[in-house]
């Protein structure tokens, strides 16, 4: 795998580089919630900087279309945020392409930043229009991809900017990549925890990686699909007919599923049981992986010598169903940085991780998830295009 990165990019002082980062960020109350995908730019930012480039910094935020807020999708908290941990003013744009944001770059100084307001304000972006790409490229003179976590999306300000600027890859973009090849070309065995709610977005991953993983362990509401596809009972469990189907296909022999839960009941998920898999009553939720399977689970982490993990093992928010995503948070942190490579990814996953406190413990804690996925799955990814051979 070849790079081209922006380490190699010479003469930066003075030019305008377009900067994509994925700051799509968890806010509260206004605030940002969750800053790690911000720290993790910091170096790129830095850098350029550094080389007294003018930095302009794009990135989408949540999904405006169809929200009943603009207001609340903008990237104005963000950049303030950022401005906190660069030490260093930042300055906003309110718009992302037109007049003013011509005008504002027009004044930046050698080493000034500025992020531009929400590109998915712009119906462009998501449809990989040539037009709107072309109006971002003419604000600059260099063009950065450093949001892996959209990669694999065929956005304009990922995939068709490309074709008017010359493009190059970001000091975190450059990370998450070599990272991800301990995984392509790991150390063995391999051993693979997939959890979470969304079926599809997991197939290819407990496919791909499936042929080459040791081991598979399952939880979350995607081992339910499968406990199902075993003919075990799954009650009112999150599922579908559609993914017990995909389920059956990739029933293999290194899959690990389940042994026992914690199921509840109704709407208030109330009536906590502890069950055997071929106990689970007609009414009751499967909501978290139950201990005889963290047993089961820890047994096969511990002989691991690369772990990845994606996917909460349970409905881990509610305190009560949080156990089997603690474990496995702990289990795999406590293999990582030594005795296996441990890399985790995936937005819930990631807050999981936080809460166990486990969050330095691990080798590499992806910013992307649906990307990393899609990338270890030898998924297409239009933003890797001209950047990545
Ligand atoms: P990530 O964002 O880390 O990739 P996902 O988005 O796939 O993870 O899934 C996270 C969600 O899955 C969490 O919000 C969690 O509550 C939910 N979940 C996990 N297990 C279950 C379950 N058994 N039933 C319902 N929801 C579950
Ligand atoms: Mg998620």
């Amino acid at each position: 795998m070849k790079v081209k990165s922006i380490k190699q990019a010479k003469k930066l002082a003075g030019k305008v580089v377009l900067l994509r980062v994925d700051f799509n960020v968890p806010l509260k109350k206004g605030k940002v919630a969750e800053d790690y995908k911000l720290f993790m730019n910091l170096p790129t930012i830095r850098l350029l900087t550094g080389a007294k480039a003018k930095v302009v910094i794009i990135s989408h935020l949540g999904r405006p279309e169809g929200s009943k807020s603009k207001k609340a999708l903008s990237l104005e908290p963000i950049a303030k945020r950022l401005g906190q941990l660069l030490r260093k003013p930042v300055l906003f744009c309110p718009t992302v392409i037109g007049p003013t944001a011509k005008t504002m770059i027009k004044k930046m100084e050698p080493g000034d930043i500025l992020v531009l307001e929400n590109l998915r304000f712009e119906a462009g972006e998501e449809k990989n229009s040539s037009r709107f790409a072309r109006q971002l490229a003419k604000l600059a003179n260099i063009y950065v991809n450093n949001a892996f976590a959209v990669s694999h999306r065929a956005h304009a300000s990922v995939a068709a900017i490309k074709r008017y600027l010359p493009a190059y890859a970001g000091l975190l973009l450059e990370q998450e990549l070599q990272n991800m090849e301990q995984i392509k070309h790991p150390r063995r065995p391999l051993v693979v925890i997939i959890g979470g709610a969304k079926m599809s977005t997991k197939v290819g991953v407990i496919k791909r990686l499936g042929k080459k993983a040791d081991h598979i362990l399952l939880g979350g509401a995607v081992a339910n699909n499968f406990l199902a596809a075993n003919k075990l009972p799954i009650g009112k469990s999150l599922a579908d007919q559609a993914s017990i189907k995909m389920a059956k296909k990739l029933l293999k022999k290194n899959v690990v599923l389940p042994v026992d839960i914690i199921v509840a009941k109704g709407k208030n998920l109330t009536n906590v049981k502890m069950r055997s898999v071929a106990k689970v009553g007609k009414t009751e939720i499967i909501l978290d992986i139950g201990p005889e399977t963290m047993k089961l689970y820890a047994k096969y982490i511990k002989t691991a010598q690369t772990l990845v993990w994606n996917g909460p093992m349970g409905k881990f928010e509610n305190q009560t169903f949080r156990h089997g995503t603690m474990f496995t948070a702990r289990a795999v942190a406590s293999r990582s940085k030594g005795r296996a490579f441990g890399l985790v990814g995936g937005g819930e996953t990631i807050q999981a991780l936080r809460q166990s406190k486990m969050f330095d413990d691990v080798d590499w804690i992806s910013t992307g998830g649906g990307a990393m996925l899609v990338y270890l799955s030898n998924g297409c990814m239009p933003g890797l295009k001209k950047i990545v051979r």
